[in-house]
């Protein structure tokens, strides 16, 4: 039958950093002036070999280029279209390299940004690019900005290069890039009125190009990415992309137009219908779109069913997988191409052997290079290969059953007290004002009073002493003591200063959730799991597999040593459920809500032991709430339905005088303000002086019925803001929030800023509220 040859496997990307991070290594040796420009990119073409040597390994029918990326496959865009932002002055002396970091780290990097890491600079110089989370992941791109002079023209030399470079292994090369619509939507306009779209018929001609200079290369395909497909785009975006693709389709060069990451909903008649001579589509976050596109999609394009699931690290049921697959074969003669439901620079280099992981859990897991591998089965058993490749087949179905009856998963005692939580489980006792007044009596505060979000600075010693801590070399004792001394300084610090609420310093914790992950049972830690941030930056998520508990209390013990050292309330401090369920690859074998639920949970038993140990106030920070949101608007209120309700089960077991607060930062909330009242803190710290207490309007409007913390200074620059300056921002505060609701403190945690700085900008914010005190 003919229809064995139509099988073909590919990847929409690969991850760039390395198996080791060599990447990352390279890139800031280059930075430190350790190696050349010309060192930097061997070692990038040579990651780029041993990528694509993998993929030709499991054999992939091409290899993917236009993928890699030095720091940001966007910034590598904006440089081959040529809209480069004239901010940057650049005079033509510089290399491109040059340019490229220039605006991913910006000219004159202010001292902070190596150890902060927030990208953002200041003072003298020029900012870099903004950098902006990749739709929901936790991926940062780099905006391209656009205004009515923004030109383009190709440059299309490191492109074709590294096309050159993938014909001499030799091998297929499919190009990926980002298409030109969703380029245009994902940047940024810079001028006042300007609509970018306009820009479109300036591109388009770019794009053209390129595609007729890859052609004339030997490229056969070219994968253009649309991901805004995914998203509620409306009616000229959705023009623009007709526009875009009645142009681009009949250059000549067969296009692959890939979209992931979120259902195509209204724009799927739409995503069938351009002029293209493929589409890709994201059959893990989309399954029930996937036999409509197969059967709307015309017959004589390619269909790639992305069914290998790009955004986590779970092994495919491959048996469920071939059944789809079947089905899709079914509708279309045979014909098919399958891939992983988006690029795998959204999962580890591998799991397979981690050192970290024992045997059990290496077996449910799979990385970049175990999903190549997957496409390998999946390729052979399409084929009608079954019997050649049913080892492999039998070892995943084996590895799967054993995760669905694992002890190490299900724990029943977790499902009964889910089952058995009563309804009134996430509210509190009493509402706000019986709490407020509650509280008041108890705790005794000053009108404004003045408190911090968490962390103090983490110094090179505290970074030391828990290094050697975790490797063994400190005796706990010996950590203990170190910790204690550094409570203690903190604690002192803050007397001296006058804070109103006090906070123990965090110096114990790493990560604000792999420091909760790893007392929770359900968590596993890899040793190499490392996820590209942004730039050289990796992140290494916890692995959720299974059913949470809290086996003993977590906060504690520091959190009363700190309690004990003063007569001030002493805040203890949380990480909440939405923010741990964000930033961990979370099993796929329960809805994310009920996992939600369970670390709720666990956070909720460690609320009360807070509170049953003196304790009065209590901050669970939620600064990933946000992020957790749905691409599309209308998947959201079932979101904010549990992912409020999470926080409340964790935060509502307590007294009415136990004080709850809630920390929020990195966006705006003023789209989802009437579900973060539902939050029902007591207190809600919010990011603010950054957007000129923009944000706190929207509470404002929205009368935000409880007690309000907009930060008062910006914590990501050493700067030491007058305190003439924080008064300005409070007084403008409370214009629209009463006074007596108004709390005093930074954006968020210190942990980055160093003590001098710190203590210099919390002295003359407790300057401002006393003079707030004064004259309100
Ligand atoms: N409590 C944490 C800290 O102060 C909050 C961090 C955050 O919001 N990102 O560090
Ligand atoms: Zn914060």
């Amino acid at each position: 039958m003919t229809r064995f040859i139509m099988i073909k496997t590919h990847i929409l990307g690969f991850p760039r950093m390395g198996e080791q991070r060599e990447l990352k290594t390279a890139l800031e040796s280059h930075w430190r002036g350790d190696i050349t420009a010309d060192e930097l990119e061997a070692q990038a073409a040579a990651l780029r070999a041993r990528h694509w040597a993998l993929q030709l390994q499991t054999g992939l029918d091409h290899v993917t280029v236009g993928d890699f990326a030095l720091y940001d496959h966007v910034a590598h865009l904006i440089q081959l279209l040529g809209c480069e932002p004239r901010r940057f002055g650049f005079t033509g002396q510089e290399t491109p390299l040059q340019r490229y970091f220039a605006m991913a780290r910006g000219t004159a990097i202010h001292a902070h940004t190596s150890s902060c890491g927030c990208g953002a600079t200041s003072g003298d110089g020029t900012p870099a690019l903004e950098m902006t989370k990749w739709f929901d992941t936790n991926y940062h791109y780099l905006v391209p900005e656009f205004d009515s002079a923004t030109a383009f023209q190709l440059n299309a030399d490191r492109l074709l290069a590294e096309v050159d470079e993938a014909i001499a292994l030799p091998a297929s090369p499919k190009v990926a890039l980002l298409g030109p619509v969703s380029f245009l939507y994902l940047g940024k306009s810079k001028e006042d009125g300007f609509d970018r779209l306009a820009l479109l018929t300036r591109l388009l001609p770019v794009y053209e190009q390129l595609l007729t200079r890859l052609a004339a290369r030997g490229v056969t395909w070219v994968q253009l990415d649309e991901p805004i497909l995914g998203l509620d785009l409306g009616p000229a975006w959705q023009d623009a992309l007709r526009q875009a693709y009645a142009r681009l389709g009949v250059v000549g060069q067969p296009l692959l137009l890939a979209t992931y990451f979120s259902p195509l909903a209204d724009n799927l008649d739409l995503a069938c219908e351009l002029p293209v001579a493929g589409l890709h589509v994201d059959a893990v976050r989309a399954p029930q779109e996937l036999l409509p596109v197969a059967r709307r999609l015309p017959l004589d394009r390619e269909l790639s069913v992305g069914i290998i699931d790009g955004r986590n690290i779970w092994r495919a049921d491959l048996d469920a997988a071939l059944v789809q697959l079947h089905q899709v074969q079914a509708l279309r003669g045979g014909r098919l191409w399958v891939a992983p439901s988006c690029s795998l620079l959204h999962v580890p280099f591998s799991l397979r052997h981690d050192k970290a992981l024992d045997a059990e859990l290496q077996s449910w897991l799979a990385g970049a290079v175990e999903k190549l591998e997957e496409l390998r089965v999946l390729k052979r058993a399409l084929w009608g290969d079954e019997t050649g490749v049913a080892h492999e087949l039998a070892e995943a179905r084996i590895a799967r059953a054993n995760r669905v009856s694992s002890r190490r998963v299900r724990n029943a005692s977790v499902a009964a007290r889910l089952a058995a939580l009563p309804a009134g489980a996430d509210q509190r006792r009493s509402p706000f004002p019986a709490r407020q007044a509650a509280q008041r009596e108890r705790l005794t505060l000053p009108a404004f009073p003045t408190t911090t979000i968490g962390s103090f600075p983490q110094t090179s010693e505290i970074r030391a002493a828990r290094a050697a801590f975790k490797r063994g070399t400190l005796a706990e004792a010996a950590y203990r003591d170190a910790m204690q001394r550094e409570i203690r300084l903190a604690v002192s610090k803050q007397e001296a200063l006058g804070l109103d609420v006090l906070v123990h310093g965090e110096a114990e914790r790493n990560d604000m959730v792999e420091y909760f992950g790893e007392q929770l049972s359900g968590f596993a830690f890899t040793a190499n799991g490392w996820v590209q941030s942004y730039g050289s930056r990796c992140v290494k998520p916890p692995v959720l597999f299974g059913d949470v508990s809290r086996p003993k209390a977590m906060t504690v013990d520091w959190t009363v040593f700190a309690q004990n050292l003063t007569r001030k309330p002493m805040k203890g401090m949380l990480t909440g459920p939405i923010t741990i369920l964000q930033w961990s690859f979370v099993r796929d074998d329960q809805p994310r809500a009920d996992t939600a639920l369970q670390i709720a949970l666990a956070i909720r038993d460690e609320v009360e032991d807070l509170e049953a140990a003196g304790i009065a106030v209590i901050q669970i920070d939620e600064p990933a709430i946000r992020e957790g949101l749905p691409l599309r608007r209308a998947a959201w209120p079932e979101y904010l339905h549990w992912a409020t309700r999470a926080f409340r089960v964790s935060a509502s077991a307590v007294r009415d005088d136990t004080q709850i607060h809630t920390h929020m930062c990195y966006s705006e909330f003023n789209d989802i303000l009437p579900e973060i009242a539902t939050m029902d803190a007591d207190v809600i710290t919010i990011e603010t002086s950054r957007s000129d207490m923009e944000l706190l309007r929207g509470f404002g409007q929205f009368q935000y019925p409880n007690e309000i913390g907009p930060g008062v200074y910006d914590i990501h620059s050493p700067r030491v803001p007058e305190t003439a300056e924080m008064l300005r921002l409070l007084t403008k505060a409370a214009e629209v929030i009463p006074a007596e609701r108004l709390w005093v403190n930074p954006d968020c945690g210190l942990k980055t800023r160093a003590w001098p700085e710190t203590e210099a900008a919390l002295a003359r914010m407790v300057e401002a509220a006393r003079s707030l005190r004064l004259t309100a």
